[in-house]
């Protein structure tokens, strides 16, 4: 909702999960169950399970997708949510929200050009080609792009070019990085991708800045 005031949030040390409870409404029993984590700024934090033990859910929840109900979740010295404390200001959950880049599990693609898919965020306008050409490098998706005929304008999505899995996948993490976020959070981001492919995409991610907080599926 573009009329939410959104609360500036300074990340300067940690975040921290507190006994956090989580359950689909849908559902009998919890999906999480008393997860208390702290995870550090500047941290790369891997989350390792079975399938379908929750790991996406408990991103949704650092993502402030889904709500907890119990627990509580901490930056730094700010409270930005706790399940017994209803009265805390939204625009700080909404402040936690904007300082995290997520590449989901799947991606989203608008029916729209390479380039406009990539930033995403903004309007034709405002989209910044020297950043969309940098992140597409860092996600090892620019060779591909540029071989194509009509390159960063090429149309996507459901009546655009198809694009292959692995294509997809990377195209979500040049979006998420075109975001300059301080938190970059992956669900299994390179899942469709040979070996070799996801070593180099993940050996440019930890190349940057040594502040950035990445948390892996
Ligand atoms: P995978 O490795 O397959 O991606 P995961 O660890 O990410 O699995 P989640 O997607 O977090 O697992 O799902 C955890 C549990 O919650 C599963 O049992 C799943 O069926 C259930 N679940 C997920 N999303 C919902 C939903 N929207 N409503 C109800 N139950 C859900
Ligand atoms: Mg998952």
């Amino acid at each position: 909702n573009n009329e939410d005031t959104i609360s500036e949030i300074n990340f300067k040390q940690k975040f921290e999960l507190k006994q956090l409870d989580f359950k689909y409404e849908s559902r009998k029993s919890n999906t999480l169950n008393d997860i208390s984590l702290t995870i550090k700024k500047g941290e790369r934090v891997g989350i390792v399970g079975t399938t379908g033990s929750g790991k996406s859910t408990l991103l949704d929840i650092i993502i402030s997708l889904l709500e907890p109900n119990n627990g509580l979740i901490k930056i730094d010295d700010t409270v930005v949510f706790n399940s017994e404390r209803k009265d805390i200001d939204k625009s700080l959950i909404l402040g936690w929200r904007s300082l995290i880049a997520y590449v989901p599990q799947s991606i989203f693609l608008t029916d729209a050009s390479i380039k406009e898919n990539i930033a995403f965020i903004d309007n034709l306008q405002n989209i910044n080609i020297e950043n969309v050409k940098n992140c597409a490098e860092q996600a090892s998706l620019s060779g591909f792009i540029e071989s194509l005929p009509q390159g960063y304008d090429t149309l996507v999505g459901e009546r655009g070019f198809q694009l292959s899995g692995g294509q997809i996948q990377r195209l979500g993490i040049a979006r998420a990085l075109y975001k300059k976020c301080p938190i970059l959070v992956l669900d299994e981001a390179t899942s469709a991708l040979d070996n070799n492919t996801e070593q180099k995409i993940i050996e440019s991610i930890n190349s940057l800045s040594k502040d950035l907080t990445i948390i892996t599926v």
